[in-house]
């Protein structure tokens, strides 16, 4: 195929390539997401950031396109999740029924699901994502699947053959898949409909689940304006048909045979007559070997990335990342450090002449482009390395930012003194971001506090203390760089002939009260000679 042979330097176009052989006039970008428990980004790769990627790229070859994040705000509230301040027992009563008539689970707001959709939408535009958000409690409301809802009942009995087809399911003849939402207990797990007069349906709400029982009561009305509604792959399908949906992604555990896209594609063509949209899987985000469950609440939000990291890491990594291949984020080790050395790079990449550019610049520039919110300025943006922010934010917390500005260029950290107020704002941020990460992600042995006095308890044997001492020397002597430093611990060592750990340990504590710290050559002349001097001569 003459496909295959096109250069994709971003997962994103290659999908957008196959979308443009649909011949569709306007593209539709679907994601959705259930407001039962929390968002987090394992959430938000299928459901946000594969479609915004994509969106963008269908967009940038000059398509016209939407994304749709649809809050599924009408389905069954089926679990208390953990880690919320609440009674569980006070909510029990409502398993069962619309997450948009359970009560919030916080005071100030009008249900369940407009508590837990609260932080996603706050975040959309910080993270350059621009969706029309759809609820489908609204939607049904509003009459829009009332003749879908109509089509699945008029054709129950062919629906009942491709899904027990698909599926391997046992569906009885004479099964009405649509779920009537119980006029007296108000919940639509627990109803069955019993029969379809072209009109209306009659109904019992006596199904028991694993989580609620039905109330027995019976009752007949017309499965319109969100009276009833469809069962998960209908109501899938049935949305595809309604948008005109033209690409929707989701957990690659939909994809299995007979799962729920096989099923509801099926649906979709010979149920409602329309075409479905291109599927591809994505595949997991992981953080720290583990699936985030946002009930089981050890999320990591939308909201929660943004006070540790800048929200064009998070796209970039998107971008980086195939779409079908799991993403194994780790907060605590440098794993995430190095993700930000190469949004690093990859913006000196897009910075770089285009001459000469070899084909792992020219990709890491495209997922540059991508990862951006705000417009791209004419001249690179000062960079601050996080881990070098880290350790200026620890060794220096009550200085300035003109004053640390000095001392990061002083070492060659940034590449520019006089700096606009753009690259202020970056590099505040930066630091700002790293002092958080630090709070509530850094291993131990990353955070340090420089000492103000020698620590009392601290003892050092004679041979310690005659090394330190022949810093103190060395760092009166002359000027020194990081490598000419490091090499004269060493010579300092043979000298007093005590052990290279035993240097580093006796240092670390004088300095940091700890064993261990960061490097300690590029460490003493970040903070400065006369900070060390004075600790050492104490001593
Ligand atoms: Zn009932």
């Amino acid at each position: 195929m003459e496909k295959s042979k096109i250069e994709h330097y971003v997962w994103a176009d290659k999908v957008a390539d196959q979308l443009k052989e649909m011949k569709v006039k306007k593209h539709v970008i679907h994601g959705m997401w259930t407001p039962s428990g929390f968002f987090h980004i394992g959430n938000a790769r299928p459901e946000l950031m594969v479609p915004s990627l994509i969106n963008s790229s269908l967009k940038n070859q000059g398509l016209i396109s939407k994304q749709n994040f649809i809050i599924d705000d009408f389905d069954d509230f089926d679990k208390v999740p953990a880690g919320l301040d609440i009674k569980k027992e006070d909510f029990e009563e409502h398993l069962g029924k619309p997450l948009r008539e359970v009560p919030s689970p916080v005071e100030g707001f009008e249900s369940w699901a407009h508590y837990f959709q609260k932080d996603v939408l706050d975040c959309l535009d910080k993270f350059g994502i621009k969706a029309n958000v759809i609820s489908s409690y609204d939607s049904y409301k509003n009459g829009l699947f009332d003749e879908a809802i109509k089509i699945v009942l008029n054709k129950a009995e062919d629906i009942r053959k491709i899904w027990n087809d698909v599926t391997n399911a046992k569906k009885q003849k004479g099964w009405l898949p649509v779920m009537v939402v119980c006029e007296n207990c108000g919940k639509s797990a627990t109803t069955k409909v019993v029969s379809w007069d072209g009109k209306e349906v009659e109904y019992a709400c006596n199904q028991n689940v694993d989580y609620t029982k039905g109330c027995k009561h019976k009752g007949k009305l017309k499965p319109e304006k969100g009276k009833a509604k469809l069962p998960w792959r209908l109501h899938w399908a049935a949305g595809w048909f309604i948008y005109g949906t033209s690409f929707e992604s989701g957990g690659k555990d939909h994809f299995s045979s007979g799962g729920s896209v096989q099923t509801s594609q099926a649906f979709c063509k010979e149920i409602f007559k329309a075409q479905p949209p291109l599927q591809t899987p994505t595949e997991f985000l992981l953080v720290d070997n583990t699936k985030l469950s946002g009930s089981a609440g050890n999320v990591i939000s939308l909201k929660d990335w943004l006070e540790f990291a800048e929200p064009e890491l998070l796209r970039f990594m998107m971008a980086s990342y195939k779409q079908n291949t799991v993403i194994n984020f780790d907060l605590h080790s440098n794993k995430f450090f190095l993700l930000a050395d190469r949004y690093e790079k990859a913006e000196q990449s897009y910075f770089e002449k285009e001459g000469k550019k070899e084909k792992r610049d020219l990709q890491l520039t495209e997922i540059y482009k991508y990862s951006q919110i705000k417009e791209i300025p004419e001249k690179i943006p000062v960079q601050l390395n996080y881990s070098i922010a880290t350790m200026i934010a620890q060794t220096f917390p009550n200085k300035t930012l003109n004053e640390l500005i000095q001392i990061l260029h002083s070492h060659g950290w940034i590449h520019r003194k006089t700096l606009s107020s753009y690259d202020k704002e970056r590099l505040t941020k930066r630091l700002e971001l790293s002092k958080n990460w630090l709070e509530k992600y850094a291993p131990e042995d990353v955070k340090f506090t420089v000492q103000e006095e020698v620590p009392k308890d601290l003892k050092l044997n004679a041979e310690e203390k005659k090394a330190l001492g022949l810093v103190v020397k060395a760092l009166k002597q002359k000027r020194w760089t990081e490598k000419t430093l490091f090499e004269e611990f060493y010579d300092i060592c043979e000298k007093t002939d005590i052990k290279n750990t035993d240097f580093f340990r006796a240092a670390y504590n004088v300095l940091l009260n700890k064993d261990r710290g960061p490097k300690l050559a590029p460490f003493i002349l970040t903070l400065g000679k006369e900070k060390v001097i004075e600790l050492f001569e104490k001593i």
